[in-house]
């Protein structure tokens, strides 16, 4: 058997792969291009080609392709053969430096926001040296970006870049000003922990819902959910051991550092964690990784639901993202560390992400909104969609003892000033066990808990590194210069917190009153997409991303629009396939029921018993029937009527006030007559069946 180390990495066209094989002047330049971004020359670009066409044969590929993240939220791949036909009828396999560099797909199916009108439908694809290419299934798959015609990003990954590229250029000012000349470039890095359900295909074959929409639209609670809290961490299931050790293995031969597996709160649940990396590498390796639990799930007849709200009354499932800014001299910039100078360069950096999570709390929610994150967030679950951070009890009192210029805790004498004083130690375990915080400090790193599991993290991270590239602009304009450098950096981040004190939390963030004190202290609270999304372009915002060259107008209005469509998009897929199993599935299921008892009923009688039973639910079903049939006709008038709606803002605001009231209604009306149905009447799995069928 061949061991981890053996086989880590060997489905990718990695460092000392590139090491081992290209001649070193074709090393050191694309070793440059990666760390430095310089751009390589067509002839290097040739003999890479030609090494990674190579190395792919030779491991049995026939095939590359132009690997993207286009504005679906998945990624897209269009295979292409290295076949090049000879004068004598022969192939040769062939691949050059363009065709690594460049490509062409059509961009026409993709959605752009109205960005690329119909007669130029070509888009291109660019070539992303900072991340890998990798082999999948006999392919060779070149990360790449993904642009229009006239260099509009297309996709999730140009704007990330760019992101990452404006927190490099912010922050190496600040190091500048705290004299640390070593440093060269700055990298944000991220570890996203993965949630999902895993449940029997036999099962999932049977429910057009989660066929339709990965979500369940009916299904009434069976009498054990989570309430035991014997999930969570709990002994593995064979079954689901086995899927976790083929993921395990399919992610590590393509270099992805997944580390953590254990089971999450709710039955069926799981999560798995990756160790951090860049963060543009992090967002390419967390795709694959979704992709490779569903293709590893359905070899063991399992699927697995990465959708945010598979059950409902279940909890959902998110993807923590573990973020943080390190230096290329391998300093974590969100590490307190242990002299007053690093000390005050960490207090600096936590009060521009203080400060920027305040400013861009808007942009922020918006950058995990979706339809399916709607359940999770604003519902009664975690985190609540109001933005705070959380940072602990000890460093709150050490920026408060900063604010109100007085000593630290109790024994300490002299007032708090930074960059002469030696910041007393926290423990990095006392700093998080705040479950309910959407956005908390954890010792060294920020742990941004909204992101839904079923969306790439792209976004979330670009308008992250933007907001917080920001901050650190103006905090290099009031630093660079200053003749009293320690002053000026303990008024900076005094003034700072004071301004955005009100960002911070430490409390219960599911509590009522939070959302009422969130209230007055001006915080916003967007419940859904429709909410945030109108917010999106706020001249602020606006302002925000364009000044450092993340999206251009163009763009931000095109992904305004796509927030829009793929909302309502994927809300008509929910209500028509809702409309569907009532009509088709729920209500004959029950109406055959309720015929059979009433047959029951004639004979019981006339056989002189009584039929109590018979009776009664016969009674119940019929009233409960009567209102299931008026729900579907509400659902459906209603359906015929958006029908006629093109204006994706108005249908958007529609479905949130008038259809998913709907929804919920015909969904209560069929989840009673579930428990009111004989158990073999109904037409799919219940719940039960499926949080507890996998064994
Ligand atoms: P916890 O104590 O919360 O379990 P861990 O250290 O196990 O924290 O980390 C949880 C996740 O955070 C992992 O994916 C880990 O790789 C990631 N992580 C740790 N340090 C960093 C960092 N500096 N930047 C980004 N992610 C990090
Ligand atoms: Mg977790």
């Amino acid at each position: 058997m061949r061991t981890v180390e053996e086989y880590f990495g060997e489905n990718v066209f990695n460092e000392s792969v590139m090491k081992s094989r290209l001649p070193k002047e074709a090393y050191k330049a694309v070793k440059e291009a990666i760390d430095y971004g310089k751009r390589l020359t067509p002839e290097v670009a040739g003999v890479i080609a030609n090494e990674m066409k190579q190395w792919a044969v030779e491991k049995g590929a026939t095939h590359y392709t132009h690997w993207f993240q286009p504005l679906t939220g998945i990624t897209a791949e269009k295979h292409d053969s290295f076949i090049a036909p000879q004068d004598d009828g022969k192939v040769i396999m062939h691949f050059s430096g363009k065709e690594l560099i460049q490509g062409e797909p059509d961009a026409s199916s993709f959605p752009s926001g109205g960005i690329r009108a119909t007669f130029e439908a070509r888009g291109y694809t660019a070539w992303d040296p900072t991340s890998f290419a990798f082999l999948k299934d006999g392919v060779l798959c070149i990360p790449t970006a993904f642009c229009s015609y006239n260099g509009e990003a297309l996709d999730k990954k140009t704007p990330l870049l760019r992101s990452m590229e404006a927190i490099n250029k912010q922050a190496l000012r600040i190091m500048k000003v705290f004299g640390k000349d070593d440093v060269t470039s700055i990298r944000t890095t991220v570890g996203p922990e993965q949630e999902y359900f895993l449940i029997d295909k036999k099962m999932y074959d049977q429910r057009k819902d989660l066929i339709y929409t990965g979500r369940t639209l009916f299904g009434a609670l069976p009498p054990k959910g989570q309430q035991m809290e014997d999930h969570y961490f709990g002994v593995i299931k064979p079954r689901v051991q086995a899927f976790m050790k083929d993921l395990n293995e399919e992610l590590w031969k393509l270099g992805i550092l997944a580390t953590t597996e254990h089971n999450e709160v709710a039955p069926a649940q799981h999560e798995l964690a990756p160790i951090f990396t860049t963060t543009n590498i992090a967002a390419d390796h967390n795709q694959l990784t979704m992709e490779i639990m569903q293709k590893v799930a359905r070899k063991h007849d399992l699927v697995c639901l990465l959708h945010e709200k598979p059950f409902e009354g279940v909890n959902g499932s998110g993807k923590h993202n573990n973020w943080s800014i390190s230096t290329d001299t391998g300093i974590n910039l969100l590490d307190p560390g242990a002299t007053p100078r690093e000390n005050a360069s960490f207090l600096l950096f936590l009060t521009a992400v203080i400060s920027a999570v305040d400013t861009y709390q808007d942009l922020l929610r918006l950058s995990v909104a979706s339809a399916g994150n709607d359940h999770r967030l604003g519902a009664n679950e975690a985190p609540p969609a109001i933005i705070s951070v959380f940072l602990g009890s000890e460093l709150t009192e050490i920026l408060d003892s900063i604010v109100e210029d007085r000593p630290y805790g109790s024994k300490e004498k002299e007032i708090m000033k930074i960059g002469v004083h030696v910041l007393p130690r926290f423990p990095k375990d006392t700093t998080d066990r705040n479950r309910t915080s959407p956005f908390a400090f954890t010792g060294n790193k920020f742990e941004f808990r909204m992101l839904g599991s079923a969306a790439s993290i792209a976004m979330a991270n670009t308008v992250l590194n933007a907001a917080v590239a920001e901050v650190l602009s103006q905090f290099a304009d009031k630093l660079e210069g200053v003749s009293d450098f320690e002053s000026a950096l303990h008024d900076l981040i005094k003034s700072e917190i004071t301004a955005h004190k009100r960002i911070l939390f430490n409390g219960n963030g599911y509590d009522d009153s939070w959302v009422a004190e969130a209230e007055k202290r001006g915080l916003s609270n967007y419940k859904t997409l429709p909410d945030a999304v109108k917010h999106y372009l706020d001249p602020k915002n606006v302002e925000l991303l364009t000044k450092h060259n993340v999206y251009s107008e163009v763009e931000m209005n095109s992904r305004h629009e796509i927030f829009l469509e793929k909302y309502c998009k994927l809300l008509n897929i929910e209500y028509q396939t809702m409309s569907v199993m009532a009509k088709q599935d729920i209500l004959p299921a029950v109406s055959a029921y309720s015929a059979e008892l009433a047959s029951g009923i004639a004979a019981i009688e006339s056989a002189g018993g009584s039929a109590d039973f018979e009776k009664e639910t016969f009674a119940e079903i019929t009233a409960d029937m009567n209102a299931a049939n008026k729900s579907l006709k509400a659902l459906n008038k209603l359906i015929a009527e958006f029908g006629a709606i093109d204006d994706y803002e108005v249908l958007a605001d529609k479905i949130k006030d008038e259809m998913i009231p709907a929804m919920d209604a015909l969904r209560a009306n069929c989840d009673k007559l579930e428990l009111e149905t004989a158990a073999e009447y109904w037409p799919f799995p219940t719940y039960g069946e499926l949080l507890f069928g996998v064994r």
